[in-house]
This record gives structure tokens, C-alpha cells and sequence, in this order.
């Protein structure tokens, strides 16, 4: 249903940055036809909650979400809530810029060298692709023809479980992309710990040594003690899972009048 709402505003002319309308129309639409409060926010944000309330994150008051999967999505928990900026757009992480437009790779959101052009489950598969294509030694391609089965961050992972060097490597690479930007997010908020869930946790013991050495080094020296770093226990489910966490959320903050709202309007509820 959202791929088909989200071409229907493309074929009004929307603009993607009016996207709250969006979430309003399509909580209006589910409200009407179920008869239910229904809440609407970003899967990293639910995301964030479900490691507030029931995951790695529960007794943390400050912390940084890194949701790592086709994209790289963000959950800011600042003083005990979720921060959401002016406009309900905080934690768009992974649009921060790490290369020039000279060099960086397109992202989706429309600009060049995004931090998830470097880091995200697309890269990973690229960087396995180009080595591939070089001729380059690897059990992959042996692993997708025994399971008829194209290229995947799941035959990645089996890979790099079968010791194989290429496999590795690439998840090295991208431990150390998401290292630097992981090392920015603990110079900018100072948590007291950092979150990373989504696809991408499934190779999360190749990845964290070298997010966790990236982190040591690049972190500013000024912060007394660096926050660690924990892999999220719900892997791709952790958004759905969030989904109860909203309703979880906006019960214990406002018990007397649970309704329907969106994330935009979260400062309308809590008041
Ligand atoms: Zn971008």
C-alpha cells in the first residue's frame, strides 16, 4: 500500500519532503477503515523505542540508533524520548554527507556521497561484485549456484562464516564505513550507548571489531569514555517489533488520551 501512495503523490507532484503528508493521509486511511487510534512514525524510530522498551537499550536515557539495512536509518533517544527536530525529520543519518560531489556515489535521497552510499547492505553486495568481476578467488559464486540464488548479504554472511577471504574483507570495509560514521554520531551526541539493528546485524560479528576499533579511533579523544556499541537482538524485525513500542510509548506518556497521530505531531500529544 505505501509503494502505491508513494506514486500516487509522485503523480500529484508532491514534494518527498512534504512526506508528513503522507503519513497523515495513510493513518487517516487505516483509522477510517478500521475504526482504531492508529500511530505512524519511521521504522527507526519504532525501531529506537523497541530497544528502549524491550531490547539491548532498556536502562539508557541517551542513545543513538543505527538502523543498517538497504538504507541507513536513525533514532535519536536524547533525556529519555525520543528527539524528533523541528520538523519531524531528526535522525536522517544516513543522508549525512561523507564524499564530495566529485567523488561520491548517488543516494536515493537525490545528493552524492551519502555515509549509506558507503555502508549500506547495497554497498556490501557492490564491493563483493567488483571483486568478482576481477577474478578474485572467493566461495561465492559456488554458494549462489548450489542455492540458485543471486547475490545476497545472506550468502555474503555464509561465506565469510566459511573463512573466506573476499567475504571478509568486504564486511572489514563496510565495519569501518559505519565506524567513522558511528565515531561522528558519539563526537556529536556523547551517548551513553549506540544501537545498531536492521539487515545488516546478521554479519554483526564481522562487522563490530572494526565499527568498535574505527570508533577508538576516530571518536574525539575529548570524550572521557566512548560509548559501546551493541547489535540490536532483533535483527530485521526490530521496526515491527517497534510498532508495539509506539503504542507502548504514546500509552505510558499519555494515558488519558491515546489517539490517532503521527510522529510530526508528537509534541501536540505530549503536552
Ligand atoms: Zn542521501
Amino acid at each position: 500500500m505505501q509503494t502505491c501512495l508513494w506514486q500516487f503523490m509522485a503523480y500529484l507532484q508532491v514534494p518527498l519532503q512534504h512526506s508528513n503528508i503522507l503519513w497523515l493521509f495513510h493513518r487517516q486511511m487505516v483509522q477510517q477503515h478500521f475504526n482504531v487510534p492508529v500511530i505512524v512514525d519511521n521504522d527507526a524510530n519504532a525501531a529506537a523505542l523497541a530497544e528502549h522498551y524491550l531490547g539491548v537499550a532498556r536502562h539508557a536515557q541517551d542513545f543513538v540508533y543505527v538502523y543498517a539495512g538497504f538504507g541507513i536509518g536513525g533514532g535519536l533517544f536524547l533525556k529519555g524520548e525520543l528527539y524528533r527536530g523541528t520538523h519531524g525529520y531528526a535522525g536522517e543519518i544516513g543522508h549525512t554527507i561523507y564524499q564530495s560531489e566529485l567523488f561520491g556515489k548517488p543516494c536515493q535521497c537525490g545528493h552524492r556521497g551519502c555515509w549509506e552510499t558507503l555502508a549500506n547492505q547495497s554497498a556490501i553486495l557492490a564491493r563483493v561484485r567488483a571483486r568478482l568481476e576481477v577474478g578474485r578467488s572467493s566461495v561465492i559464486p559456488t554458494l549462489m549456484t548450489q542455492q540458485d540464488a543471486p547475490l545476497s548479504l545472506a550468502i555474503v554472511v555464509q561465506a565469510a562464516e566459511q573463512e573466506d577471504a573476499e567475504a571478509i574483507e568486504v564486511l572489514e570495509e563496510t565495519g569501518s564505513a559505519l565506524g567513522f560514521g558511528i565515531a561522528n554520531l558519539i563526537s556529536i551526541f556523547d551517548p551513553e550507548m549506540v544501537v545498531v539493528g536492521g539487515p545488516l546485524v546478521s554479519a554483526g560479528k564481522f562487522l563490530l571489531p572494526t565499527i568498535e576499533r574505527k570508533v577508538a579511533e576516530n571518536a574525539t579523544p575529548t570524550i572521557p569514555e566512548s560509548a559501546p556499541i551493541r547489535l540490536s537482538a532483533f535483527g530485521a524485525d526490530a521496526s515491527v517489533i517497534g510498532a508495539t513500542a509506539l503504542v507502548m510509548d504514546a500509552i505510558l506518556l499519555n494515558p488519558t488520551r491515546v489517539e490517532g497521530w503521527s510522529g510530526n505531531r508528537s509534541k501536540e500529544l505530549r503536552r
